[in-house]
């Protein structure tokens, strides 16, 4: 697995200037390039807001600085691989990285709301058996700037109409895995110089990476979603090998603890499995494991796939357990699934190229 020190570099030893946080730019400019913390400002929104690809170019810097900033870093972008877009509205991106790895990232236009969906890692190691990024294993964790490069190469795509208002992280990967790149990616993310994203419109998700948890609110105000998918311990070890980890207990009891600032809620994701989790028994379970923490729920059901047995239940199912919730006090949405006809969907990211390689779907471009 490539160190993350080596890929915060490029060949002539440059450092990776969209992998750091503004105060980080800003320290970098003026103790390594010999400029003011005015310039590292200019320097950080010029690359941030004004999309800058190239030091030498930045007009509003002295040109001696630009030249040196030119001899010492670079400005990364990620490599467009793939744009599929569905009957829907959603697009599916597959971006190669610098080593060769591809990751993905979908958008899904709703009205107006516009969610990208991003990733964190080259795969994932959690290995959830209902996932085909799960299959994969981690190849590596992504870096700073290959996480937040993600909004601003899909929202320079789309153009000013469609604006993205919303950011989850529930692509390829375990965010909290890579906490160490999250976070300066996220700061530039929500900095107001930078993407300029307000906290209450990004999203975290996690399996259940319990002592990352406290270690994510320490350091960002975003939103917290956990996903769940099972109502008892043996259920969600046979899905979601992490709970021989950090069993569901103790995941519950870190989000009663979870520092939530007033009105925000946990998000449970809860994938629905016909025959499985999907039974009013569950349901209620699911009610009672939740008392006491500010939460919603978000009721996935399955996207059906040929290399599992597991299946998606009837809508009348989805129905019945949703309105057991709502009646027990809980908010509880069913998501609806966006960009099947490009496997796009929850679950379905990691195999873009051979799909189309394959001839399952086909490239928008
Ligand atoms: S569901 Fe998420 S955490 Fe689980 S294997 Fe897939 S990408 Fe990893």
């Amino acid at each position: 697995m490539a160190r993350t020190e080596q890929l915060l570099r490029d060949a002539q030893g440059r450092i990776d200037i969209m992998a750091l946080d503004r105060d980080a730019l800003i320290a970098f400019v003026q103790e390594q390039a010999g400029g003011t913390p005015g310039d590292g400002v200019r320097v950080y929104k010029q690359l941030w807001r004004s999309e800058a690809r190239d030091f030498l170019a930045m007009t509003d810097v002295r040109r001696t600085l630009r030249e040196k900033l030119h001899t010492l870093a670079f400005v990364r972008r990620l490599a467009p691989d793939l744009r599929l877009e569905s009957r829907d509205g959603t697009i599916k991106y597959l971006w190669r990285l610098e080593d060769g790895h591809t990751i993905e990232s979908v958008l899904i236009p709703d009205g107006d709301r516009v969610t990208l969906c991003m990733s964190s890692q080259v795969g994932c190691a959690m290995a959830c058996t209902f996932c085909l990024t799960g299959d994969m294993g981690l190849r590596r964790h992504l870096v700073a700037s290959e996480i937040a490069l993600q909004p601003l190469q899909v929202q320079a795509d789309v153009g000013p109409d469609l604006r993205i208002t919303n950011l989850v992280l529930m692509g390829m990967g375990e965010p909290l895995h890579n906490l160490p790149q999250l976070v300066p990616a996220l700061t530039n993310c929500l900095d107001d110089h930078g993407l300029n994203f307000s906290h209450r419109k990004i999203t975290v998700s996690t399996v259940g990476l319990v002592p990352k948890m406290a270690e994510l609110a320490a350091a960002l105000p975003v939103n917290l979603a956990v996903s769940l998918n099972a109502t008892t311990e043996e259920q969600r070890r046979q899905i979601m090998p992490i709970t021989r980890r950090h069993s569901m207990h103790e995941l519950l009891e870190a989000c009663r603890n979870f520092p939530l600032p007033s009105g925000k809620r946990i998000t449970f994701e809860y994938v629905m499995f016909a025959g499985f989790n999907d039974s009013l028994d569950d349901a209620a379970r699911l009610l009672t494991l939740l008392e006491g923490i500010p939460a919603k729920v978000n009721l996935i059901p399955y996207n059906d796939n040929p290399e599992r047995d597991l299946r998606r239940p009837t809508e009348p199912v989805v129905r019945a357990f949703q309105d057991f919730l709502v009646r027990g006090g809980m908010s509880t949405s069913v998501r609806t699934t966006r960009g099947q006809d490009i496997s796009a969907a929850c679950g379905q990211l990691g195999k873009a190229r051979q799909q189309v390689d394959a001839g399952l779907v086909a490239p928008a471009r």
